[in-house]
């Protein structure tokens, strides 16, 4: 990673080569994130890299690449985070699952990490290959839940650890209390910070906040901000995802189904408005989902830096 300063956008700090993204937090400055998923083809690629290059030029704290469900895309999503942090300025977070992995294997790609300078992990249990809903097994030598993950990554080196956070409650989780409780323990595992599940309504992000204060855990929790642009589509991730999709924002979405910049429009304006309360109610900053295309989340990420303090609080 170069410690070059980006150009253009005053308000982030550069990527340092000699820190994590603990360290950054620590200093009680707001994330500003982007997350990417490895590609499957050609014409992918080159899409992900015209995104990469586009948030690169606005300075973010780190990019993301996701970990294909079931591990699925183990060698591309190593491929992408070592090339962003061979040849860009970015800080790469890489999303790492524990399902379908023995502890010797997700052990080496810790190291694989490491070997390559990568300083940031996201750590995940991950859903069951095909259906997310069917029953979790865990693999004979691996992990049954994340925050031994997390304790592993912790144990192998010097990383700075994130772990997913859910608003709406992680949907295998009974009750809010164990939910918490066990969000707590990735938190005591040694989790620098979380990123939440995405969520279309600020309250689910407060009343998780509360929550994890009132149960004494102090770890900054980063909201996730999925622009939605298209009702279809978006009311498929919000299924998958657990999350609630607003009835009067899925009309709207419905209305301008055949005129897509009037949807566009309603997509970037909600998450607009959305991503400014979350900062005025001191979120410690917001990740991005892109899908791989950096318009939407660029759009908004300009528009709501415009009136906003990088410091929490
Ligand atoms: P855990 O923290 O293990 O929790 C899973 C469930 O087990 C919860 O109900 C929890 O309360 C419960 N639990 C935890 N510990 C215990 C315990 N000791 N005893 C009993 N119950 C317990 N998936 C991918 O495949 N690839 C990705 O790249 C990816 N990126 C993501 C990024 C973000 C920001 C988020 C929010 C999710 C992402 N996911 C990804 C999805 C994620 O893998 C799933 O949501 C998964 O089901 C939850 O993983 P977890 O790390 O929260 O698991």
């Amino acid at each position: 990673m170069s410690p070059r300063a980006p150009e253009g956008d005053p308000t982030v700090s550069p990527a340092r080569p000699d820190e994590g993204l603990n360290d950054v937090l620590a200093r009680g400055e707001r994330s500003y994130s982007f997350e990417f998923f490895p590609p499957k083809t050609e014409a992918g690629e080159r899409t992900l890299w015209d995104a990469v290059r586009r948030v690169e030029a606005v300075g973010p704290t780190f990019v993301s690449v996701t970990y294909g469900a079931g591990g699925s895309s183990r060698d591309r999503t190593i491929a992408a985070v070592e090339r962003i942090a061979a040849e860009t300025t970015l800080r790469p977070v890489a999303h790492l699952t524990a399902v379908g992995h023995s502890v010797a294997e997700l052990r080496n790609m810790i190291g694989q990490y490491a070997d390559a300078g990568v300083r940031d992990v996201l750590v995940l249990r991950g859903d069951p290959p095909g259906d997310p809903a069917s029953a979790w097994v865990p693999h004979p030598q691996g992990f049954r839940h994340a925050h031994e993950l997390v304790s592993l990554v912790k144990e192998t080196g010097d990383f700075s650890v994130g772990v997913a956070a859910f608003p709406e409650r992680h949907p295998r989780s009974p009750d809010w209390e164990s939910d918490v409780r066990h969000f707590v323990d990735k938190c005591r595992a040694g989790a620098d910070y979380a990123i939440t599940q995405m969520f279309f309504d600020v309250e689910h992000y407060l009343r998780l906040r509360d929550r994890v204060a009132g149960a004494g855990c102090d770890t900054p929790v980063i909201p996730e901000i999925m622009p939605a642009t298209d009702v279809r589509q978006i009311r498929r991730f919000a299924e998958l995802s657990n999350a609630t999709f607003p009835e009067d924002l899925a009309h709207r979405l419905e209305a301008a189904r055949d005129r897509p910049a009037a949807a566009y429009r309603i997509g970037v304006e909600h998450a607009t408005a959305m991503a400014g309360r979350l900062l005025d109610e001191g979120a410690p900053g917001l990740h991005y989902i892109t899908l791989n295309r950096s318009t939407a989340a660029l759009d908004i990420h300009r528009a709501v830096l415009g009136s906003q303090s990088l410091r929490v609080g």
